[in-house]
């Protein structure tokens, strides 16, 4: 019995057919070299797509095409032009919006409830929030402080080329996160999806043509981090770097930007911890610490991986998650009852299962999960048990080093001065979480730890209009607001003598 598909599953079973082609100056176009790369559906293993696969000289055209719209046509666009086609791309995308959350979901392996209900939607106000920032970019008038006969006034200039490099663990907006500020601003950009999950960026760049960017504002380019994200790094005639992904790969990229003096910004890895005091609500502490920690399989730069849990609630906390997670449902990514899908490749499942394994030899007890899933469908994916660990020192692995994987470690801890020091003995200061009823804790938490986020009775909720950026290795700059705006502008300072 043949299956019948919806309209947005035949679409995107259309859209699958040919090998996808890289967006460059408005057009389609093979790799140069001609070299294709497959990807691969995580659920079951399948070969999902065919893609081209670029090199420095596909990097090198994307430039060319980005650099000739930026000095021409683009720059004469008015910034209410600007507005009209952010907001157009918003509509195209809301309208296939049901395409892109299936689509989203057979590349990345995230569910159809986030990618329906969270990814694509939060996509789509992104590019909304943005589109109203053209039309307000403003400069000051400057008195000197030595006085005397002159006109001083700033304005905000684009910077030029972007080259914006993007991780796996939620493409379509990671993208639309990297794309929409910079248009706003008045740049050109170069989008490099990560490989394992370009697919969504690729269906967008339909929407882009079809919304009416001109030739060259927007190109795609697919292929390895090695070459393509190097590539890009390494071009003289890119002005920023925008980059989320690894430390490792990030600290890589500020080393060779350094050569061209390119901006940067950079949002890392992190390794979150979470604070349960006893004086909570309970409930909502426990729902917040499971959905901070098992949200898109662990795959989230801001999941709250550490959980320390006041002595006092500790059992009762611990006893909670062991049942959630127990009772979560892991598998097919489409269904809607699914609660975890499968992680993003078989190395990686690999990588997040030898992770836990390192903490059985460092004396963590598993308190639950820690098995690859290999009944019936689920063997060809690359599909964990939600984990969660204890016994666990500070020093463990585990506890120090980014899983990016369903594994949560909770840990007791017996007073405040006590869980701020753990709590900030990490390399990495992405985002924290803090549960308590008790204002004065809640403000000297916050206060104290060392994060470019801080969650207090919530966790995960970002904004448009919210600042996000890393301290310490987690990153450097700060994207989402006006700070996103001022990531991909200059500041010119013009002195007028009035004599
Ligand atoms: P990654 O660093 O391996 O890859 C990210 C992107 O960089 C990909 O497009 C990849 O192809 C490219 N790349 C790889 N090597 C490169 C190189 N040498 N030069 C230039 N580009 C290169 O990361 P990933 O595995 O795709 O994603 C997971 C990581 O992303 C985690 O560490 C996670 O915490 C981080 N992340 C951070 C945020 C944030 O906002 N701070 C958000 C999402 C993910």
């Amino acid at each position: 019995m043949s299956r019948v598909l919806s309209v947005p599953q035949e679409n995107v079973a259309t859209f699958l057919f040919d090998t996808k082609k890289m967006l460059i100056n408005g057009e389609w176009v093979p790799s140069l070299s001609g070299n294709i790369y497959e990807s691969i559906n995580p659920a079951n293993g399948e070969i999902l797509a065919k893609i081209y696969e670029g090199d420095e000289s596909d990097v090198d055209r994307a430039v060319r095409a980005a650099r000739a719209a930026f000095k021409g046509e683009w720059s004469k666009t008015a910034p209410a032009e600007r507005t009209k086609l952010l907001n157009k791309l918003a509509d195209l995308l809301e309208q296939r919006a049901e395409e892109f959350a299936y689509l989203e979901t057979l590349d990345g392996g995230n569910t159809i409830t986030l990618t329906r209900h969270a990814f694509v939607p939060s996509a789509v106000a992104h590019l909304r929030y943005y589109a109203g920032w053209s039309t307000k970019l403003t400069g000051h008038t400057i008195p000197l402080t030595t006085g005397g006969n002159f006109h001083a006034y700033t304005t905000r200039e684009p910077l030029g080329v972007c080259g914006q490099i993007t991780p796996w663990n939620y493409p379509l907006l990671g993208t639309v996160w990297k794309l929409a500020a910079p248009l706003a601003a008045g740049n050109t950009v170069i989008l490099k999806p990560s490989q394992q999950t370009s697919l969504t960026t690729l269906l967008l760049g339909e929407l882009i043509i079809e919304a009416g960017f001109p030739p060259g504002v927007v190109n795609i380019v697919t292929g390895s981090g090695r070459k393509i994200g190097e590539a890009i790094t390494n071009h003289p005639n890119i002005d920023k770097i925008g980059f989320t992904g690894s430390t490792e790969v990030g600290k890589g990229i500020m080393k060779k930007s350094a050569d061209t003096l390119k901006k940067i910004t950079l949002e890392l890895g992190g390794k979150s911890p979470n604070i349960i005091f006893a004086d909570a609500d309970l409930d909502k502490a426990i729902q917040g610490a499971f959905l901070g920690m098992f949200t898109n399989q662990g795959q989230i730069c801001v999941a709250g991986t550490r959980l320390y849990v006041e002595k006092a609630v500790y059992q009762q906390v611990t006893e909670k998650l062991i049942a959630m997670a127990q009772k979560m449902k892991v598998g097919n990514p489409l269904d809607p009852t699914t609660q975890m899908g499968p992680l993003i490749s078989k190395e990686h499942l690999q990588t997040v299962k030898n992770y836990i394994e390192v903490a059985k030899k460092e004396g963590a007890t598993v308190l639950t999960g820690g098995n690859i899933l290999q009944e019936g469908e689920l063997a060809a994916g690359n599909y964990l048990e939600p984990t969660i660990l204890t016994d666990l020192e500070e020093n463990c692995t585990v506890v120090k080093e980014e899983i990016f994987g369903p594994v949560l470690c909770i840990m007791p801890f017996e007073n405040i001065e006590e869980v701020i020091e753990r709590a900030n003995a990490t390399e990495y200061g992405l985002a924290a979480g803090v549960w308590t009823q008790n204002l004065a804790i809640a403000h000297k938490v916050s206060n104290a730890l060392e994060a470019g986020t801080v969650w207090v009775n919530t966790y995960l909720k970002s904004d448009n209009a919210l600042p996000f950026g890393g301290y310490k290795q987690s990153g450097i700059g700060t994207e989402m607001g006006y700070q996103g705006i001022e990531a991909y502008t200059k500041t010119k300072s013009v002195l007028i003598s009035l004599n």
